[in-house]
Parts: C-alpha cells; structure tokens; sequence
C-alpha cells in the first residue's frame, strides 16, 4: 500500500502556499523547494502506475492540478538515455529528483548551452522565465530516473516552445499528460 498520505499533505500544503505567496515567485520557490524536498525524500507513496517508464520516451504524469490552476504536481519517468528537446516553461518550476539521477542542461537562448549539472537523488532544481527558462533534462544514468515537478500552472495546458538544436526555430507546442486518471487522494477508509 502506498503511503499517499504524503502526497494529500504536500497538496494541502502547496495550496496554502500559493493562497498566501502566490503573487511571490521567489516565495514559491524558496518554501515550495522546502516542501518538495520533503516529499522526494520519503520515497514510499507514488503509485507504481505513474512511475511507469515506456519505451517510446519519458513521460509525465499528472499527480494532481489545483483546481484554479495556480499549480500543478508532475511525475517524470525517464529510462537511461531518454532526454527532453530543448524546451521553455513560461513559469516557475521545480524538479526534484526522488530515484536515480537526472542531468539538466541550461540554455541562455535556444543555441547558447551554458552549462550542465546533475540533479542528484534528493536535489531539486528550479526554472523561470526570470532566472532561466530554456534547459534540457536528460537521464544520464544507469537506472530509471523519476523526479517529481511542481510548476506555477497546469503545465500541461501551457503553450509554450520547444527550440531547433538546428537553428533556435521555437514550435509551439502544450504538453499534455500521459495519464487519463489522476491518484485517489481522497479515500481515507484504506
Ligand atoms: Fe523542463
């Protein structure tokens, strides 16, 4: 049985967050990487089911979408090798990393790479249009890497870029979800 009581409670916290400090990018981010730390370390409650990798290429499941969109909570499941195209956000995110080990390289503008660090078990990166927007995550490792994001938006709804390792040419594109059912936080009877 997984623990989901721990994703109930991260939920519950992050909407208080973002009722208070919603309007405070840096606010969000300072005390949602806190809460998110807390979350990928107590690895023991993400059903197997949005953990799944597929072989065709990483995949985002939707854990949950507040209900006025001001957030949305993403598991990443990525097997060794698989990478995102170079690609935008349009606002905030978190990437905590809670199995394996994901590289994630930054770009200044589409073509400009400035550099590339690993995000290791445990850590949590941040993008914004603010401090840098445009990156590559890429599993590097050995072993499936799964990490949990938390962005200011449904995410999966945003329109937003990939960019041409080519010539820096952006598609638009919106994500959407591999998942068509969320987690049942709600049963409290198990
Ligand atoms: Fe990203």
């Amino acid at each position: 049985m997984k623990n989901l009581a721990r994703l109930r409670s991260f939920i519950q916290d992050v909407t208080r967050l973002v009722e208070r400090h919603g309007a405070d990018e840096q606010r969000m981010l300072d005390e949602g990487e806190k809460l998110l730390r807390g979350l990928i370390t107590a690895d023991d409650w993400l059903p197997e089911e949005f953990a799944r990798p597929s072989p065709e290429g990483y995949r985002q499941y939707l854990l949950h979408c507040d209900p006025m969109e001001r957030f949305s909570v993403v598991s990443f499941v990525w097997m060794p090798g698989q990478r995102t195209p170079i690609h935008d956000h349009t606002v905030w995110g978190l990437v905590g990393v809670m199995r394996g080990e994901e590289t994630c390289e930054e770009y200044s503008t589409a073509l400009a790479a400035t550099g590339s660090h690993p995000v290791r078990r445990g850590e949590v990166d941040r993008v914004s249009p603010r401090i840098g927007d445009v990156h590559v995550v890429a599993n590097d490792g050995k072993d499936v890497a799964v990490s949990i994001h938390v962005y200011g938006a449904n995410i999966g709804a945003v329109r937003r870029h990939t960019y041409d390792p080519a010539t820096g040419a952006p598609l638009s594109f919106v994500s959407g979800y591999a998942n068509v059912t969320v987690p049942n936080l709600w049963d409290r009877s198990r």
